[in-house]
């Protein structure tokens, strides 16, 4: 069996600053901003920015215990996870538990568009957070 994994939805960028971050990427590099929002469960401030295809996530995290606020404080700002649409996530969840890769959910949560979404372990995937979301 072969998980299908579809097109990029969007990338994870992790950031000290919501908003120096956004001064650059919606600012200087005038990629739109489509959506802002606070995800006080998940730990996150995110705004989501238009690239044609697909969209860039800038993540900031709130408090020093939020996992965007670890990942930044440990590696600085940067890249932190792809996303990639399935179609049947709890299958495809199943299908790659099968062929032994890691995942950080057990089981689907609603992410940030309220769409189901799930993270595979970045020690499966060569140190790439990845995540799933239904189409
Ligand atoms: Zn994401």
């Amino acid at each position: 069996m072969h998980p299908k994994l579809g097109a990029v939805h969007h990338i994870g960028i992790a950031v000290r600053n919501l908003e120096e971050a956004k001064k650059i990427f919606a600012g200087s590099l005038a990629l739109p901003c489509v959506d802002e929002k606070t995800l006080s469960e998940r730990g996150v401030k995110v705004a989501f920015l238009s690239a044609g295809n697909t969209t860039i996530e800038l993540l900031e995290g709130i408090g020093p215990e939020s996992a965007v606020s670890k990942f930044v404080e440990q590696r600085g700002p940067g890249i932190h996870h792809l996303c990639f649409e399935v179609d049947g996530i709890e299958r495809v969840m199943k299908e790659l538990t099968e062929s032994g890769v890691r995942l950080i959910d057990e089981k689907p949560r609603p992410g940030a568009e309220g769409r189901l979404v799930a993270f595979v372990h970045p020690k499966s995937t060569l140190g790439v957070l990845v995540e799933l979301i239904e189409k």
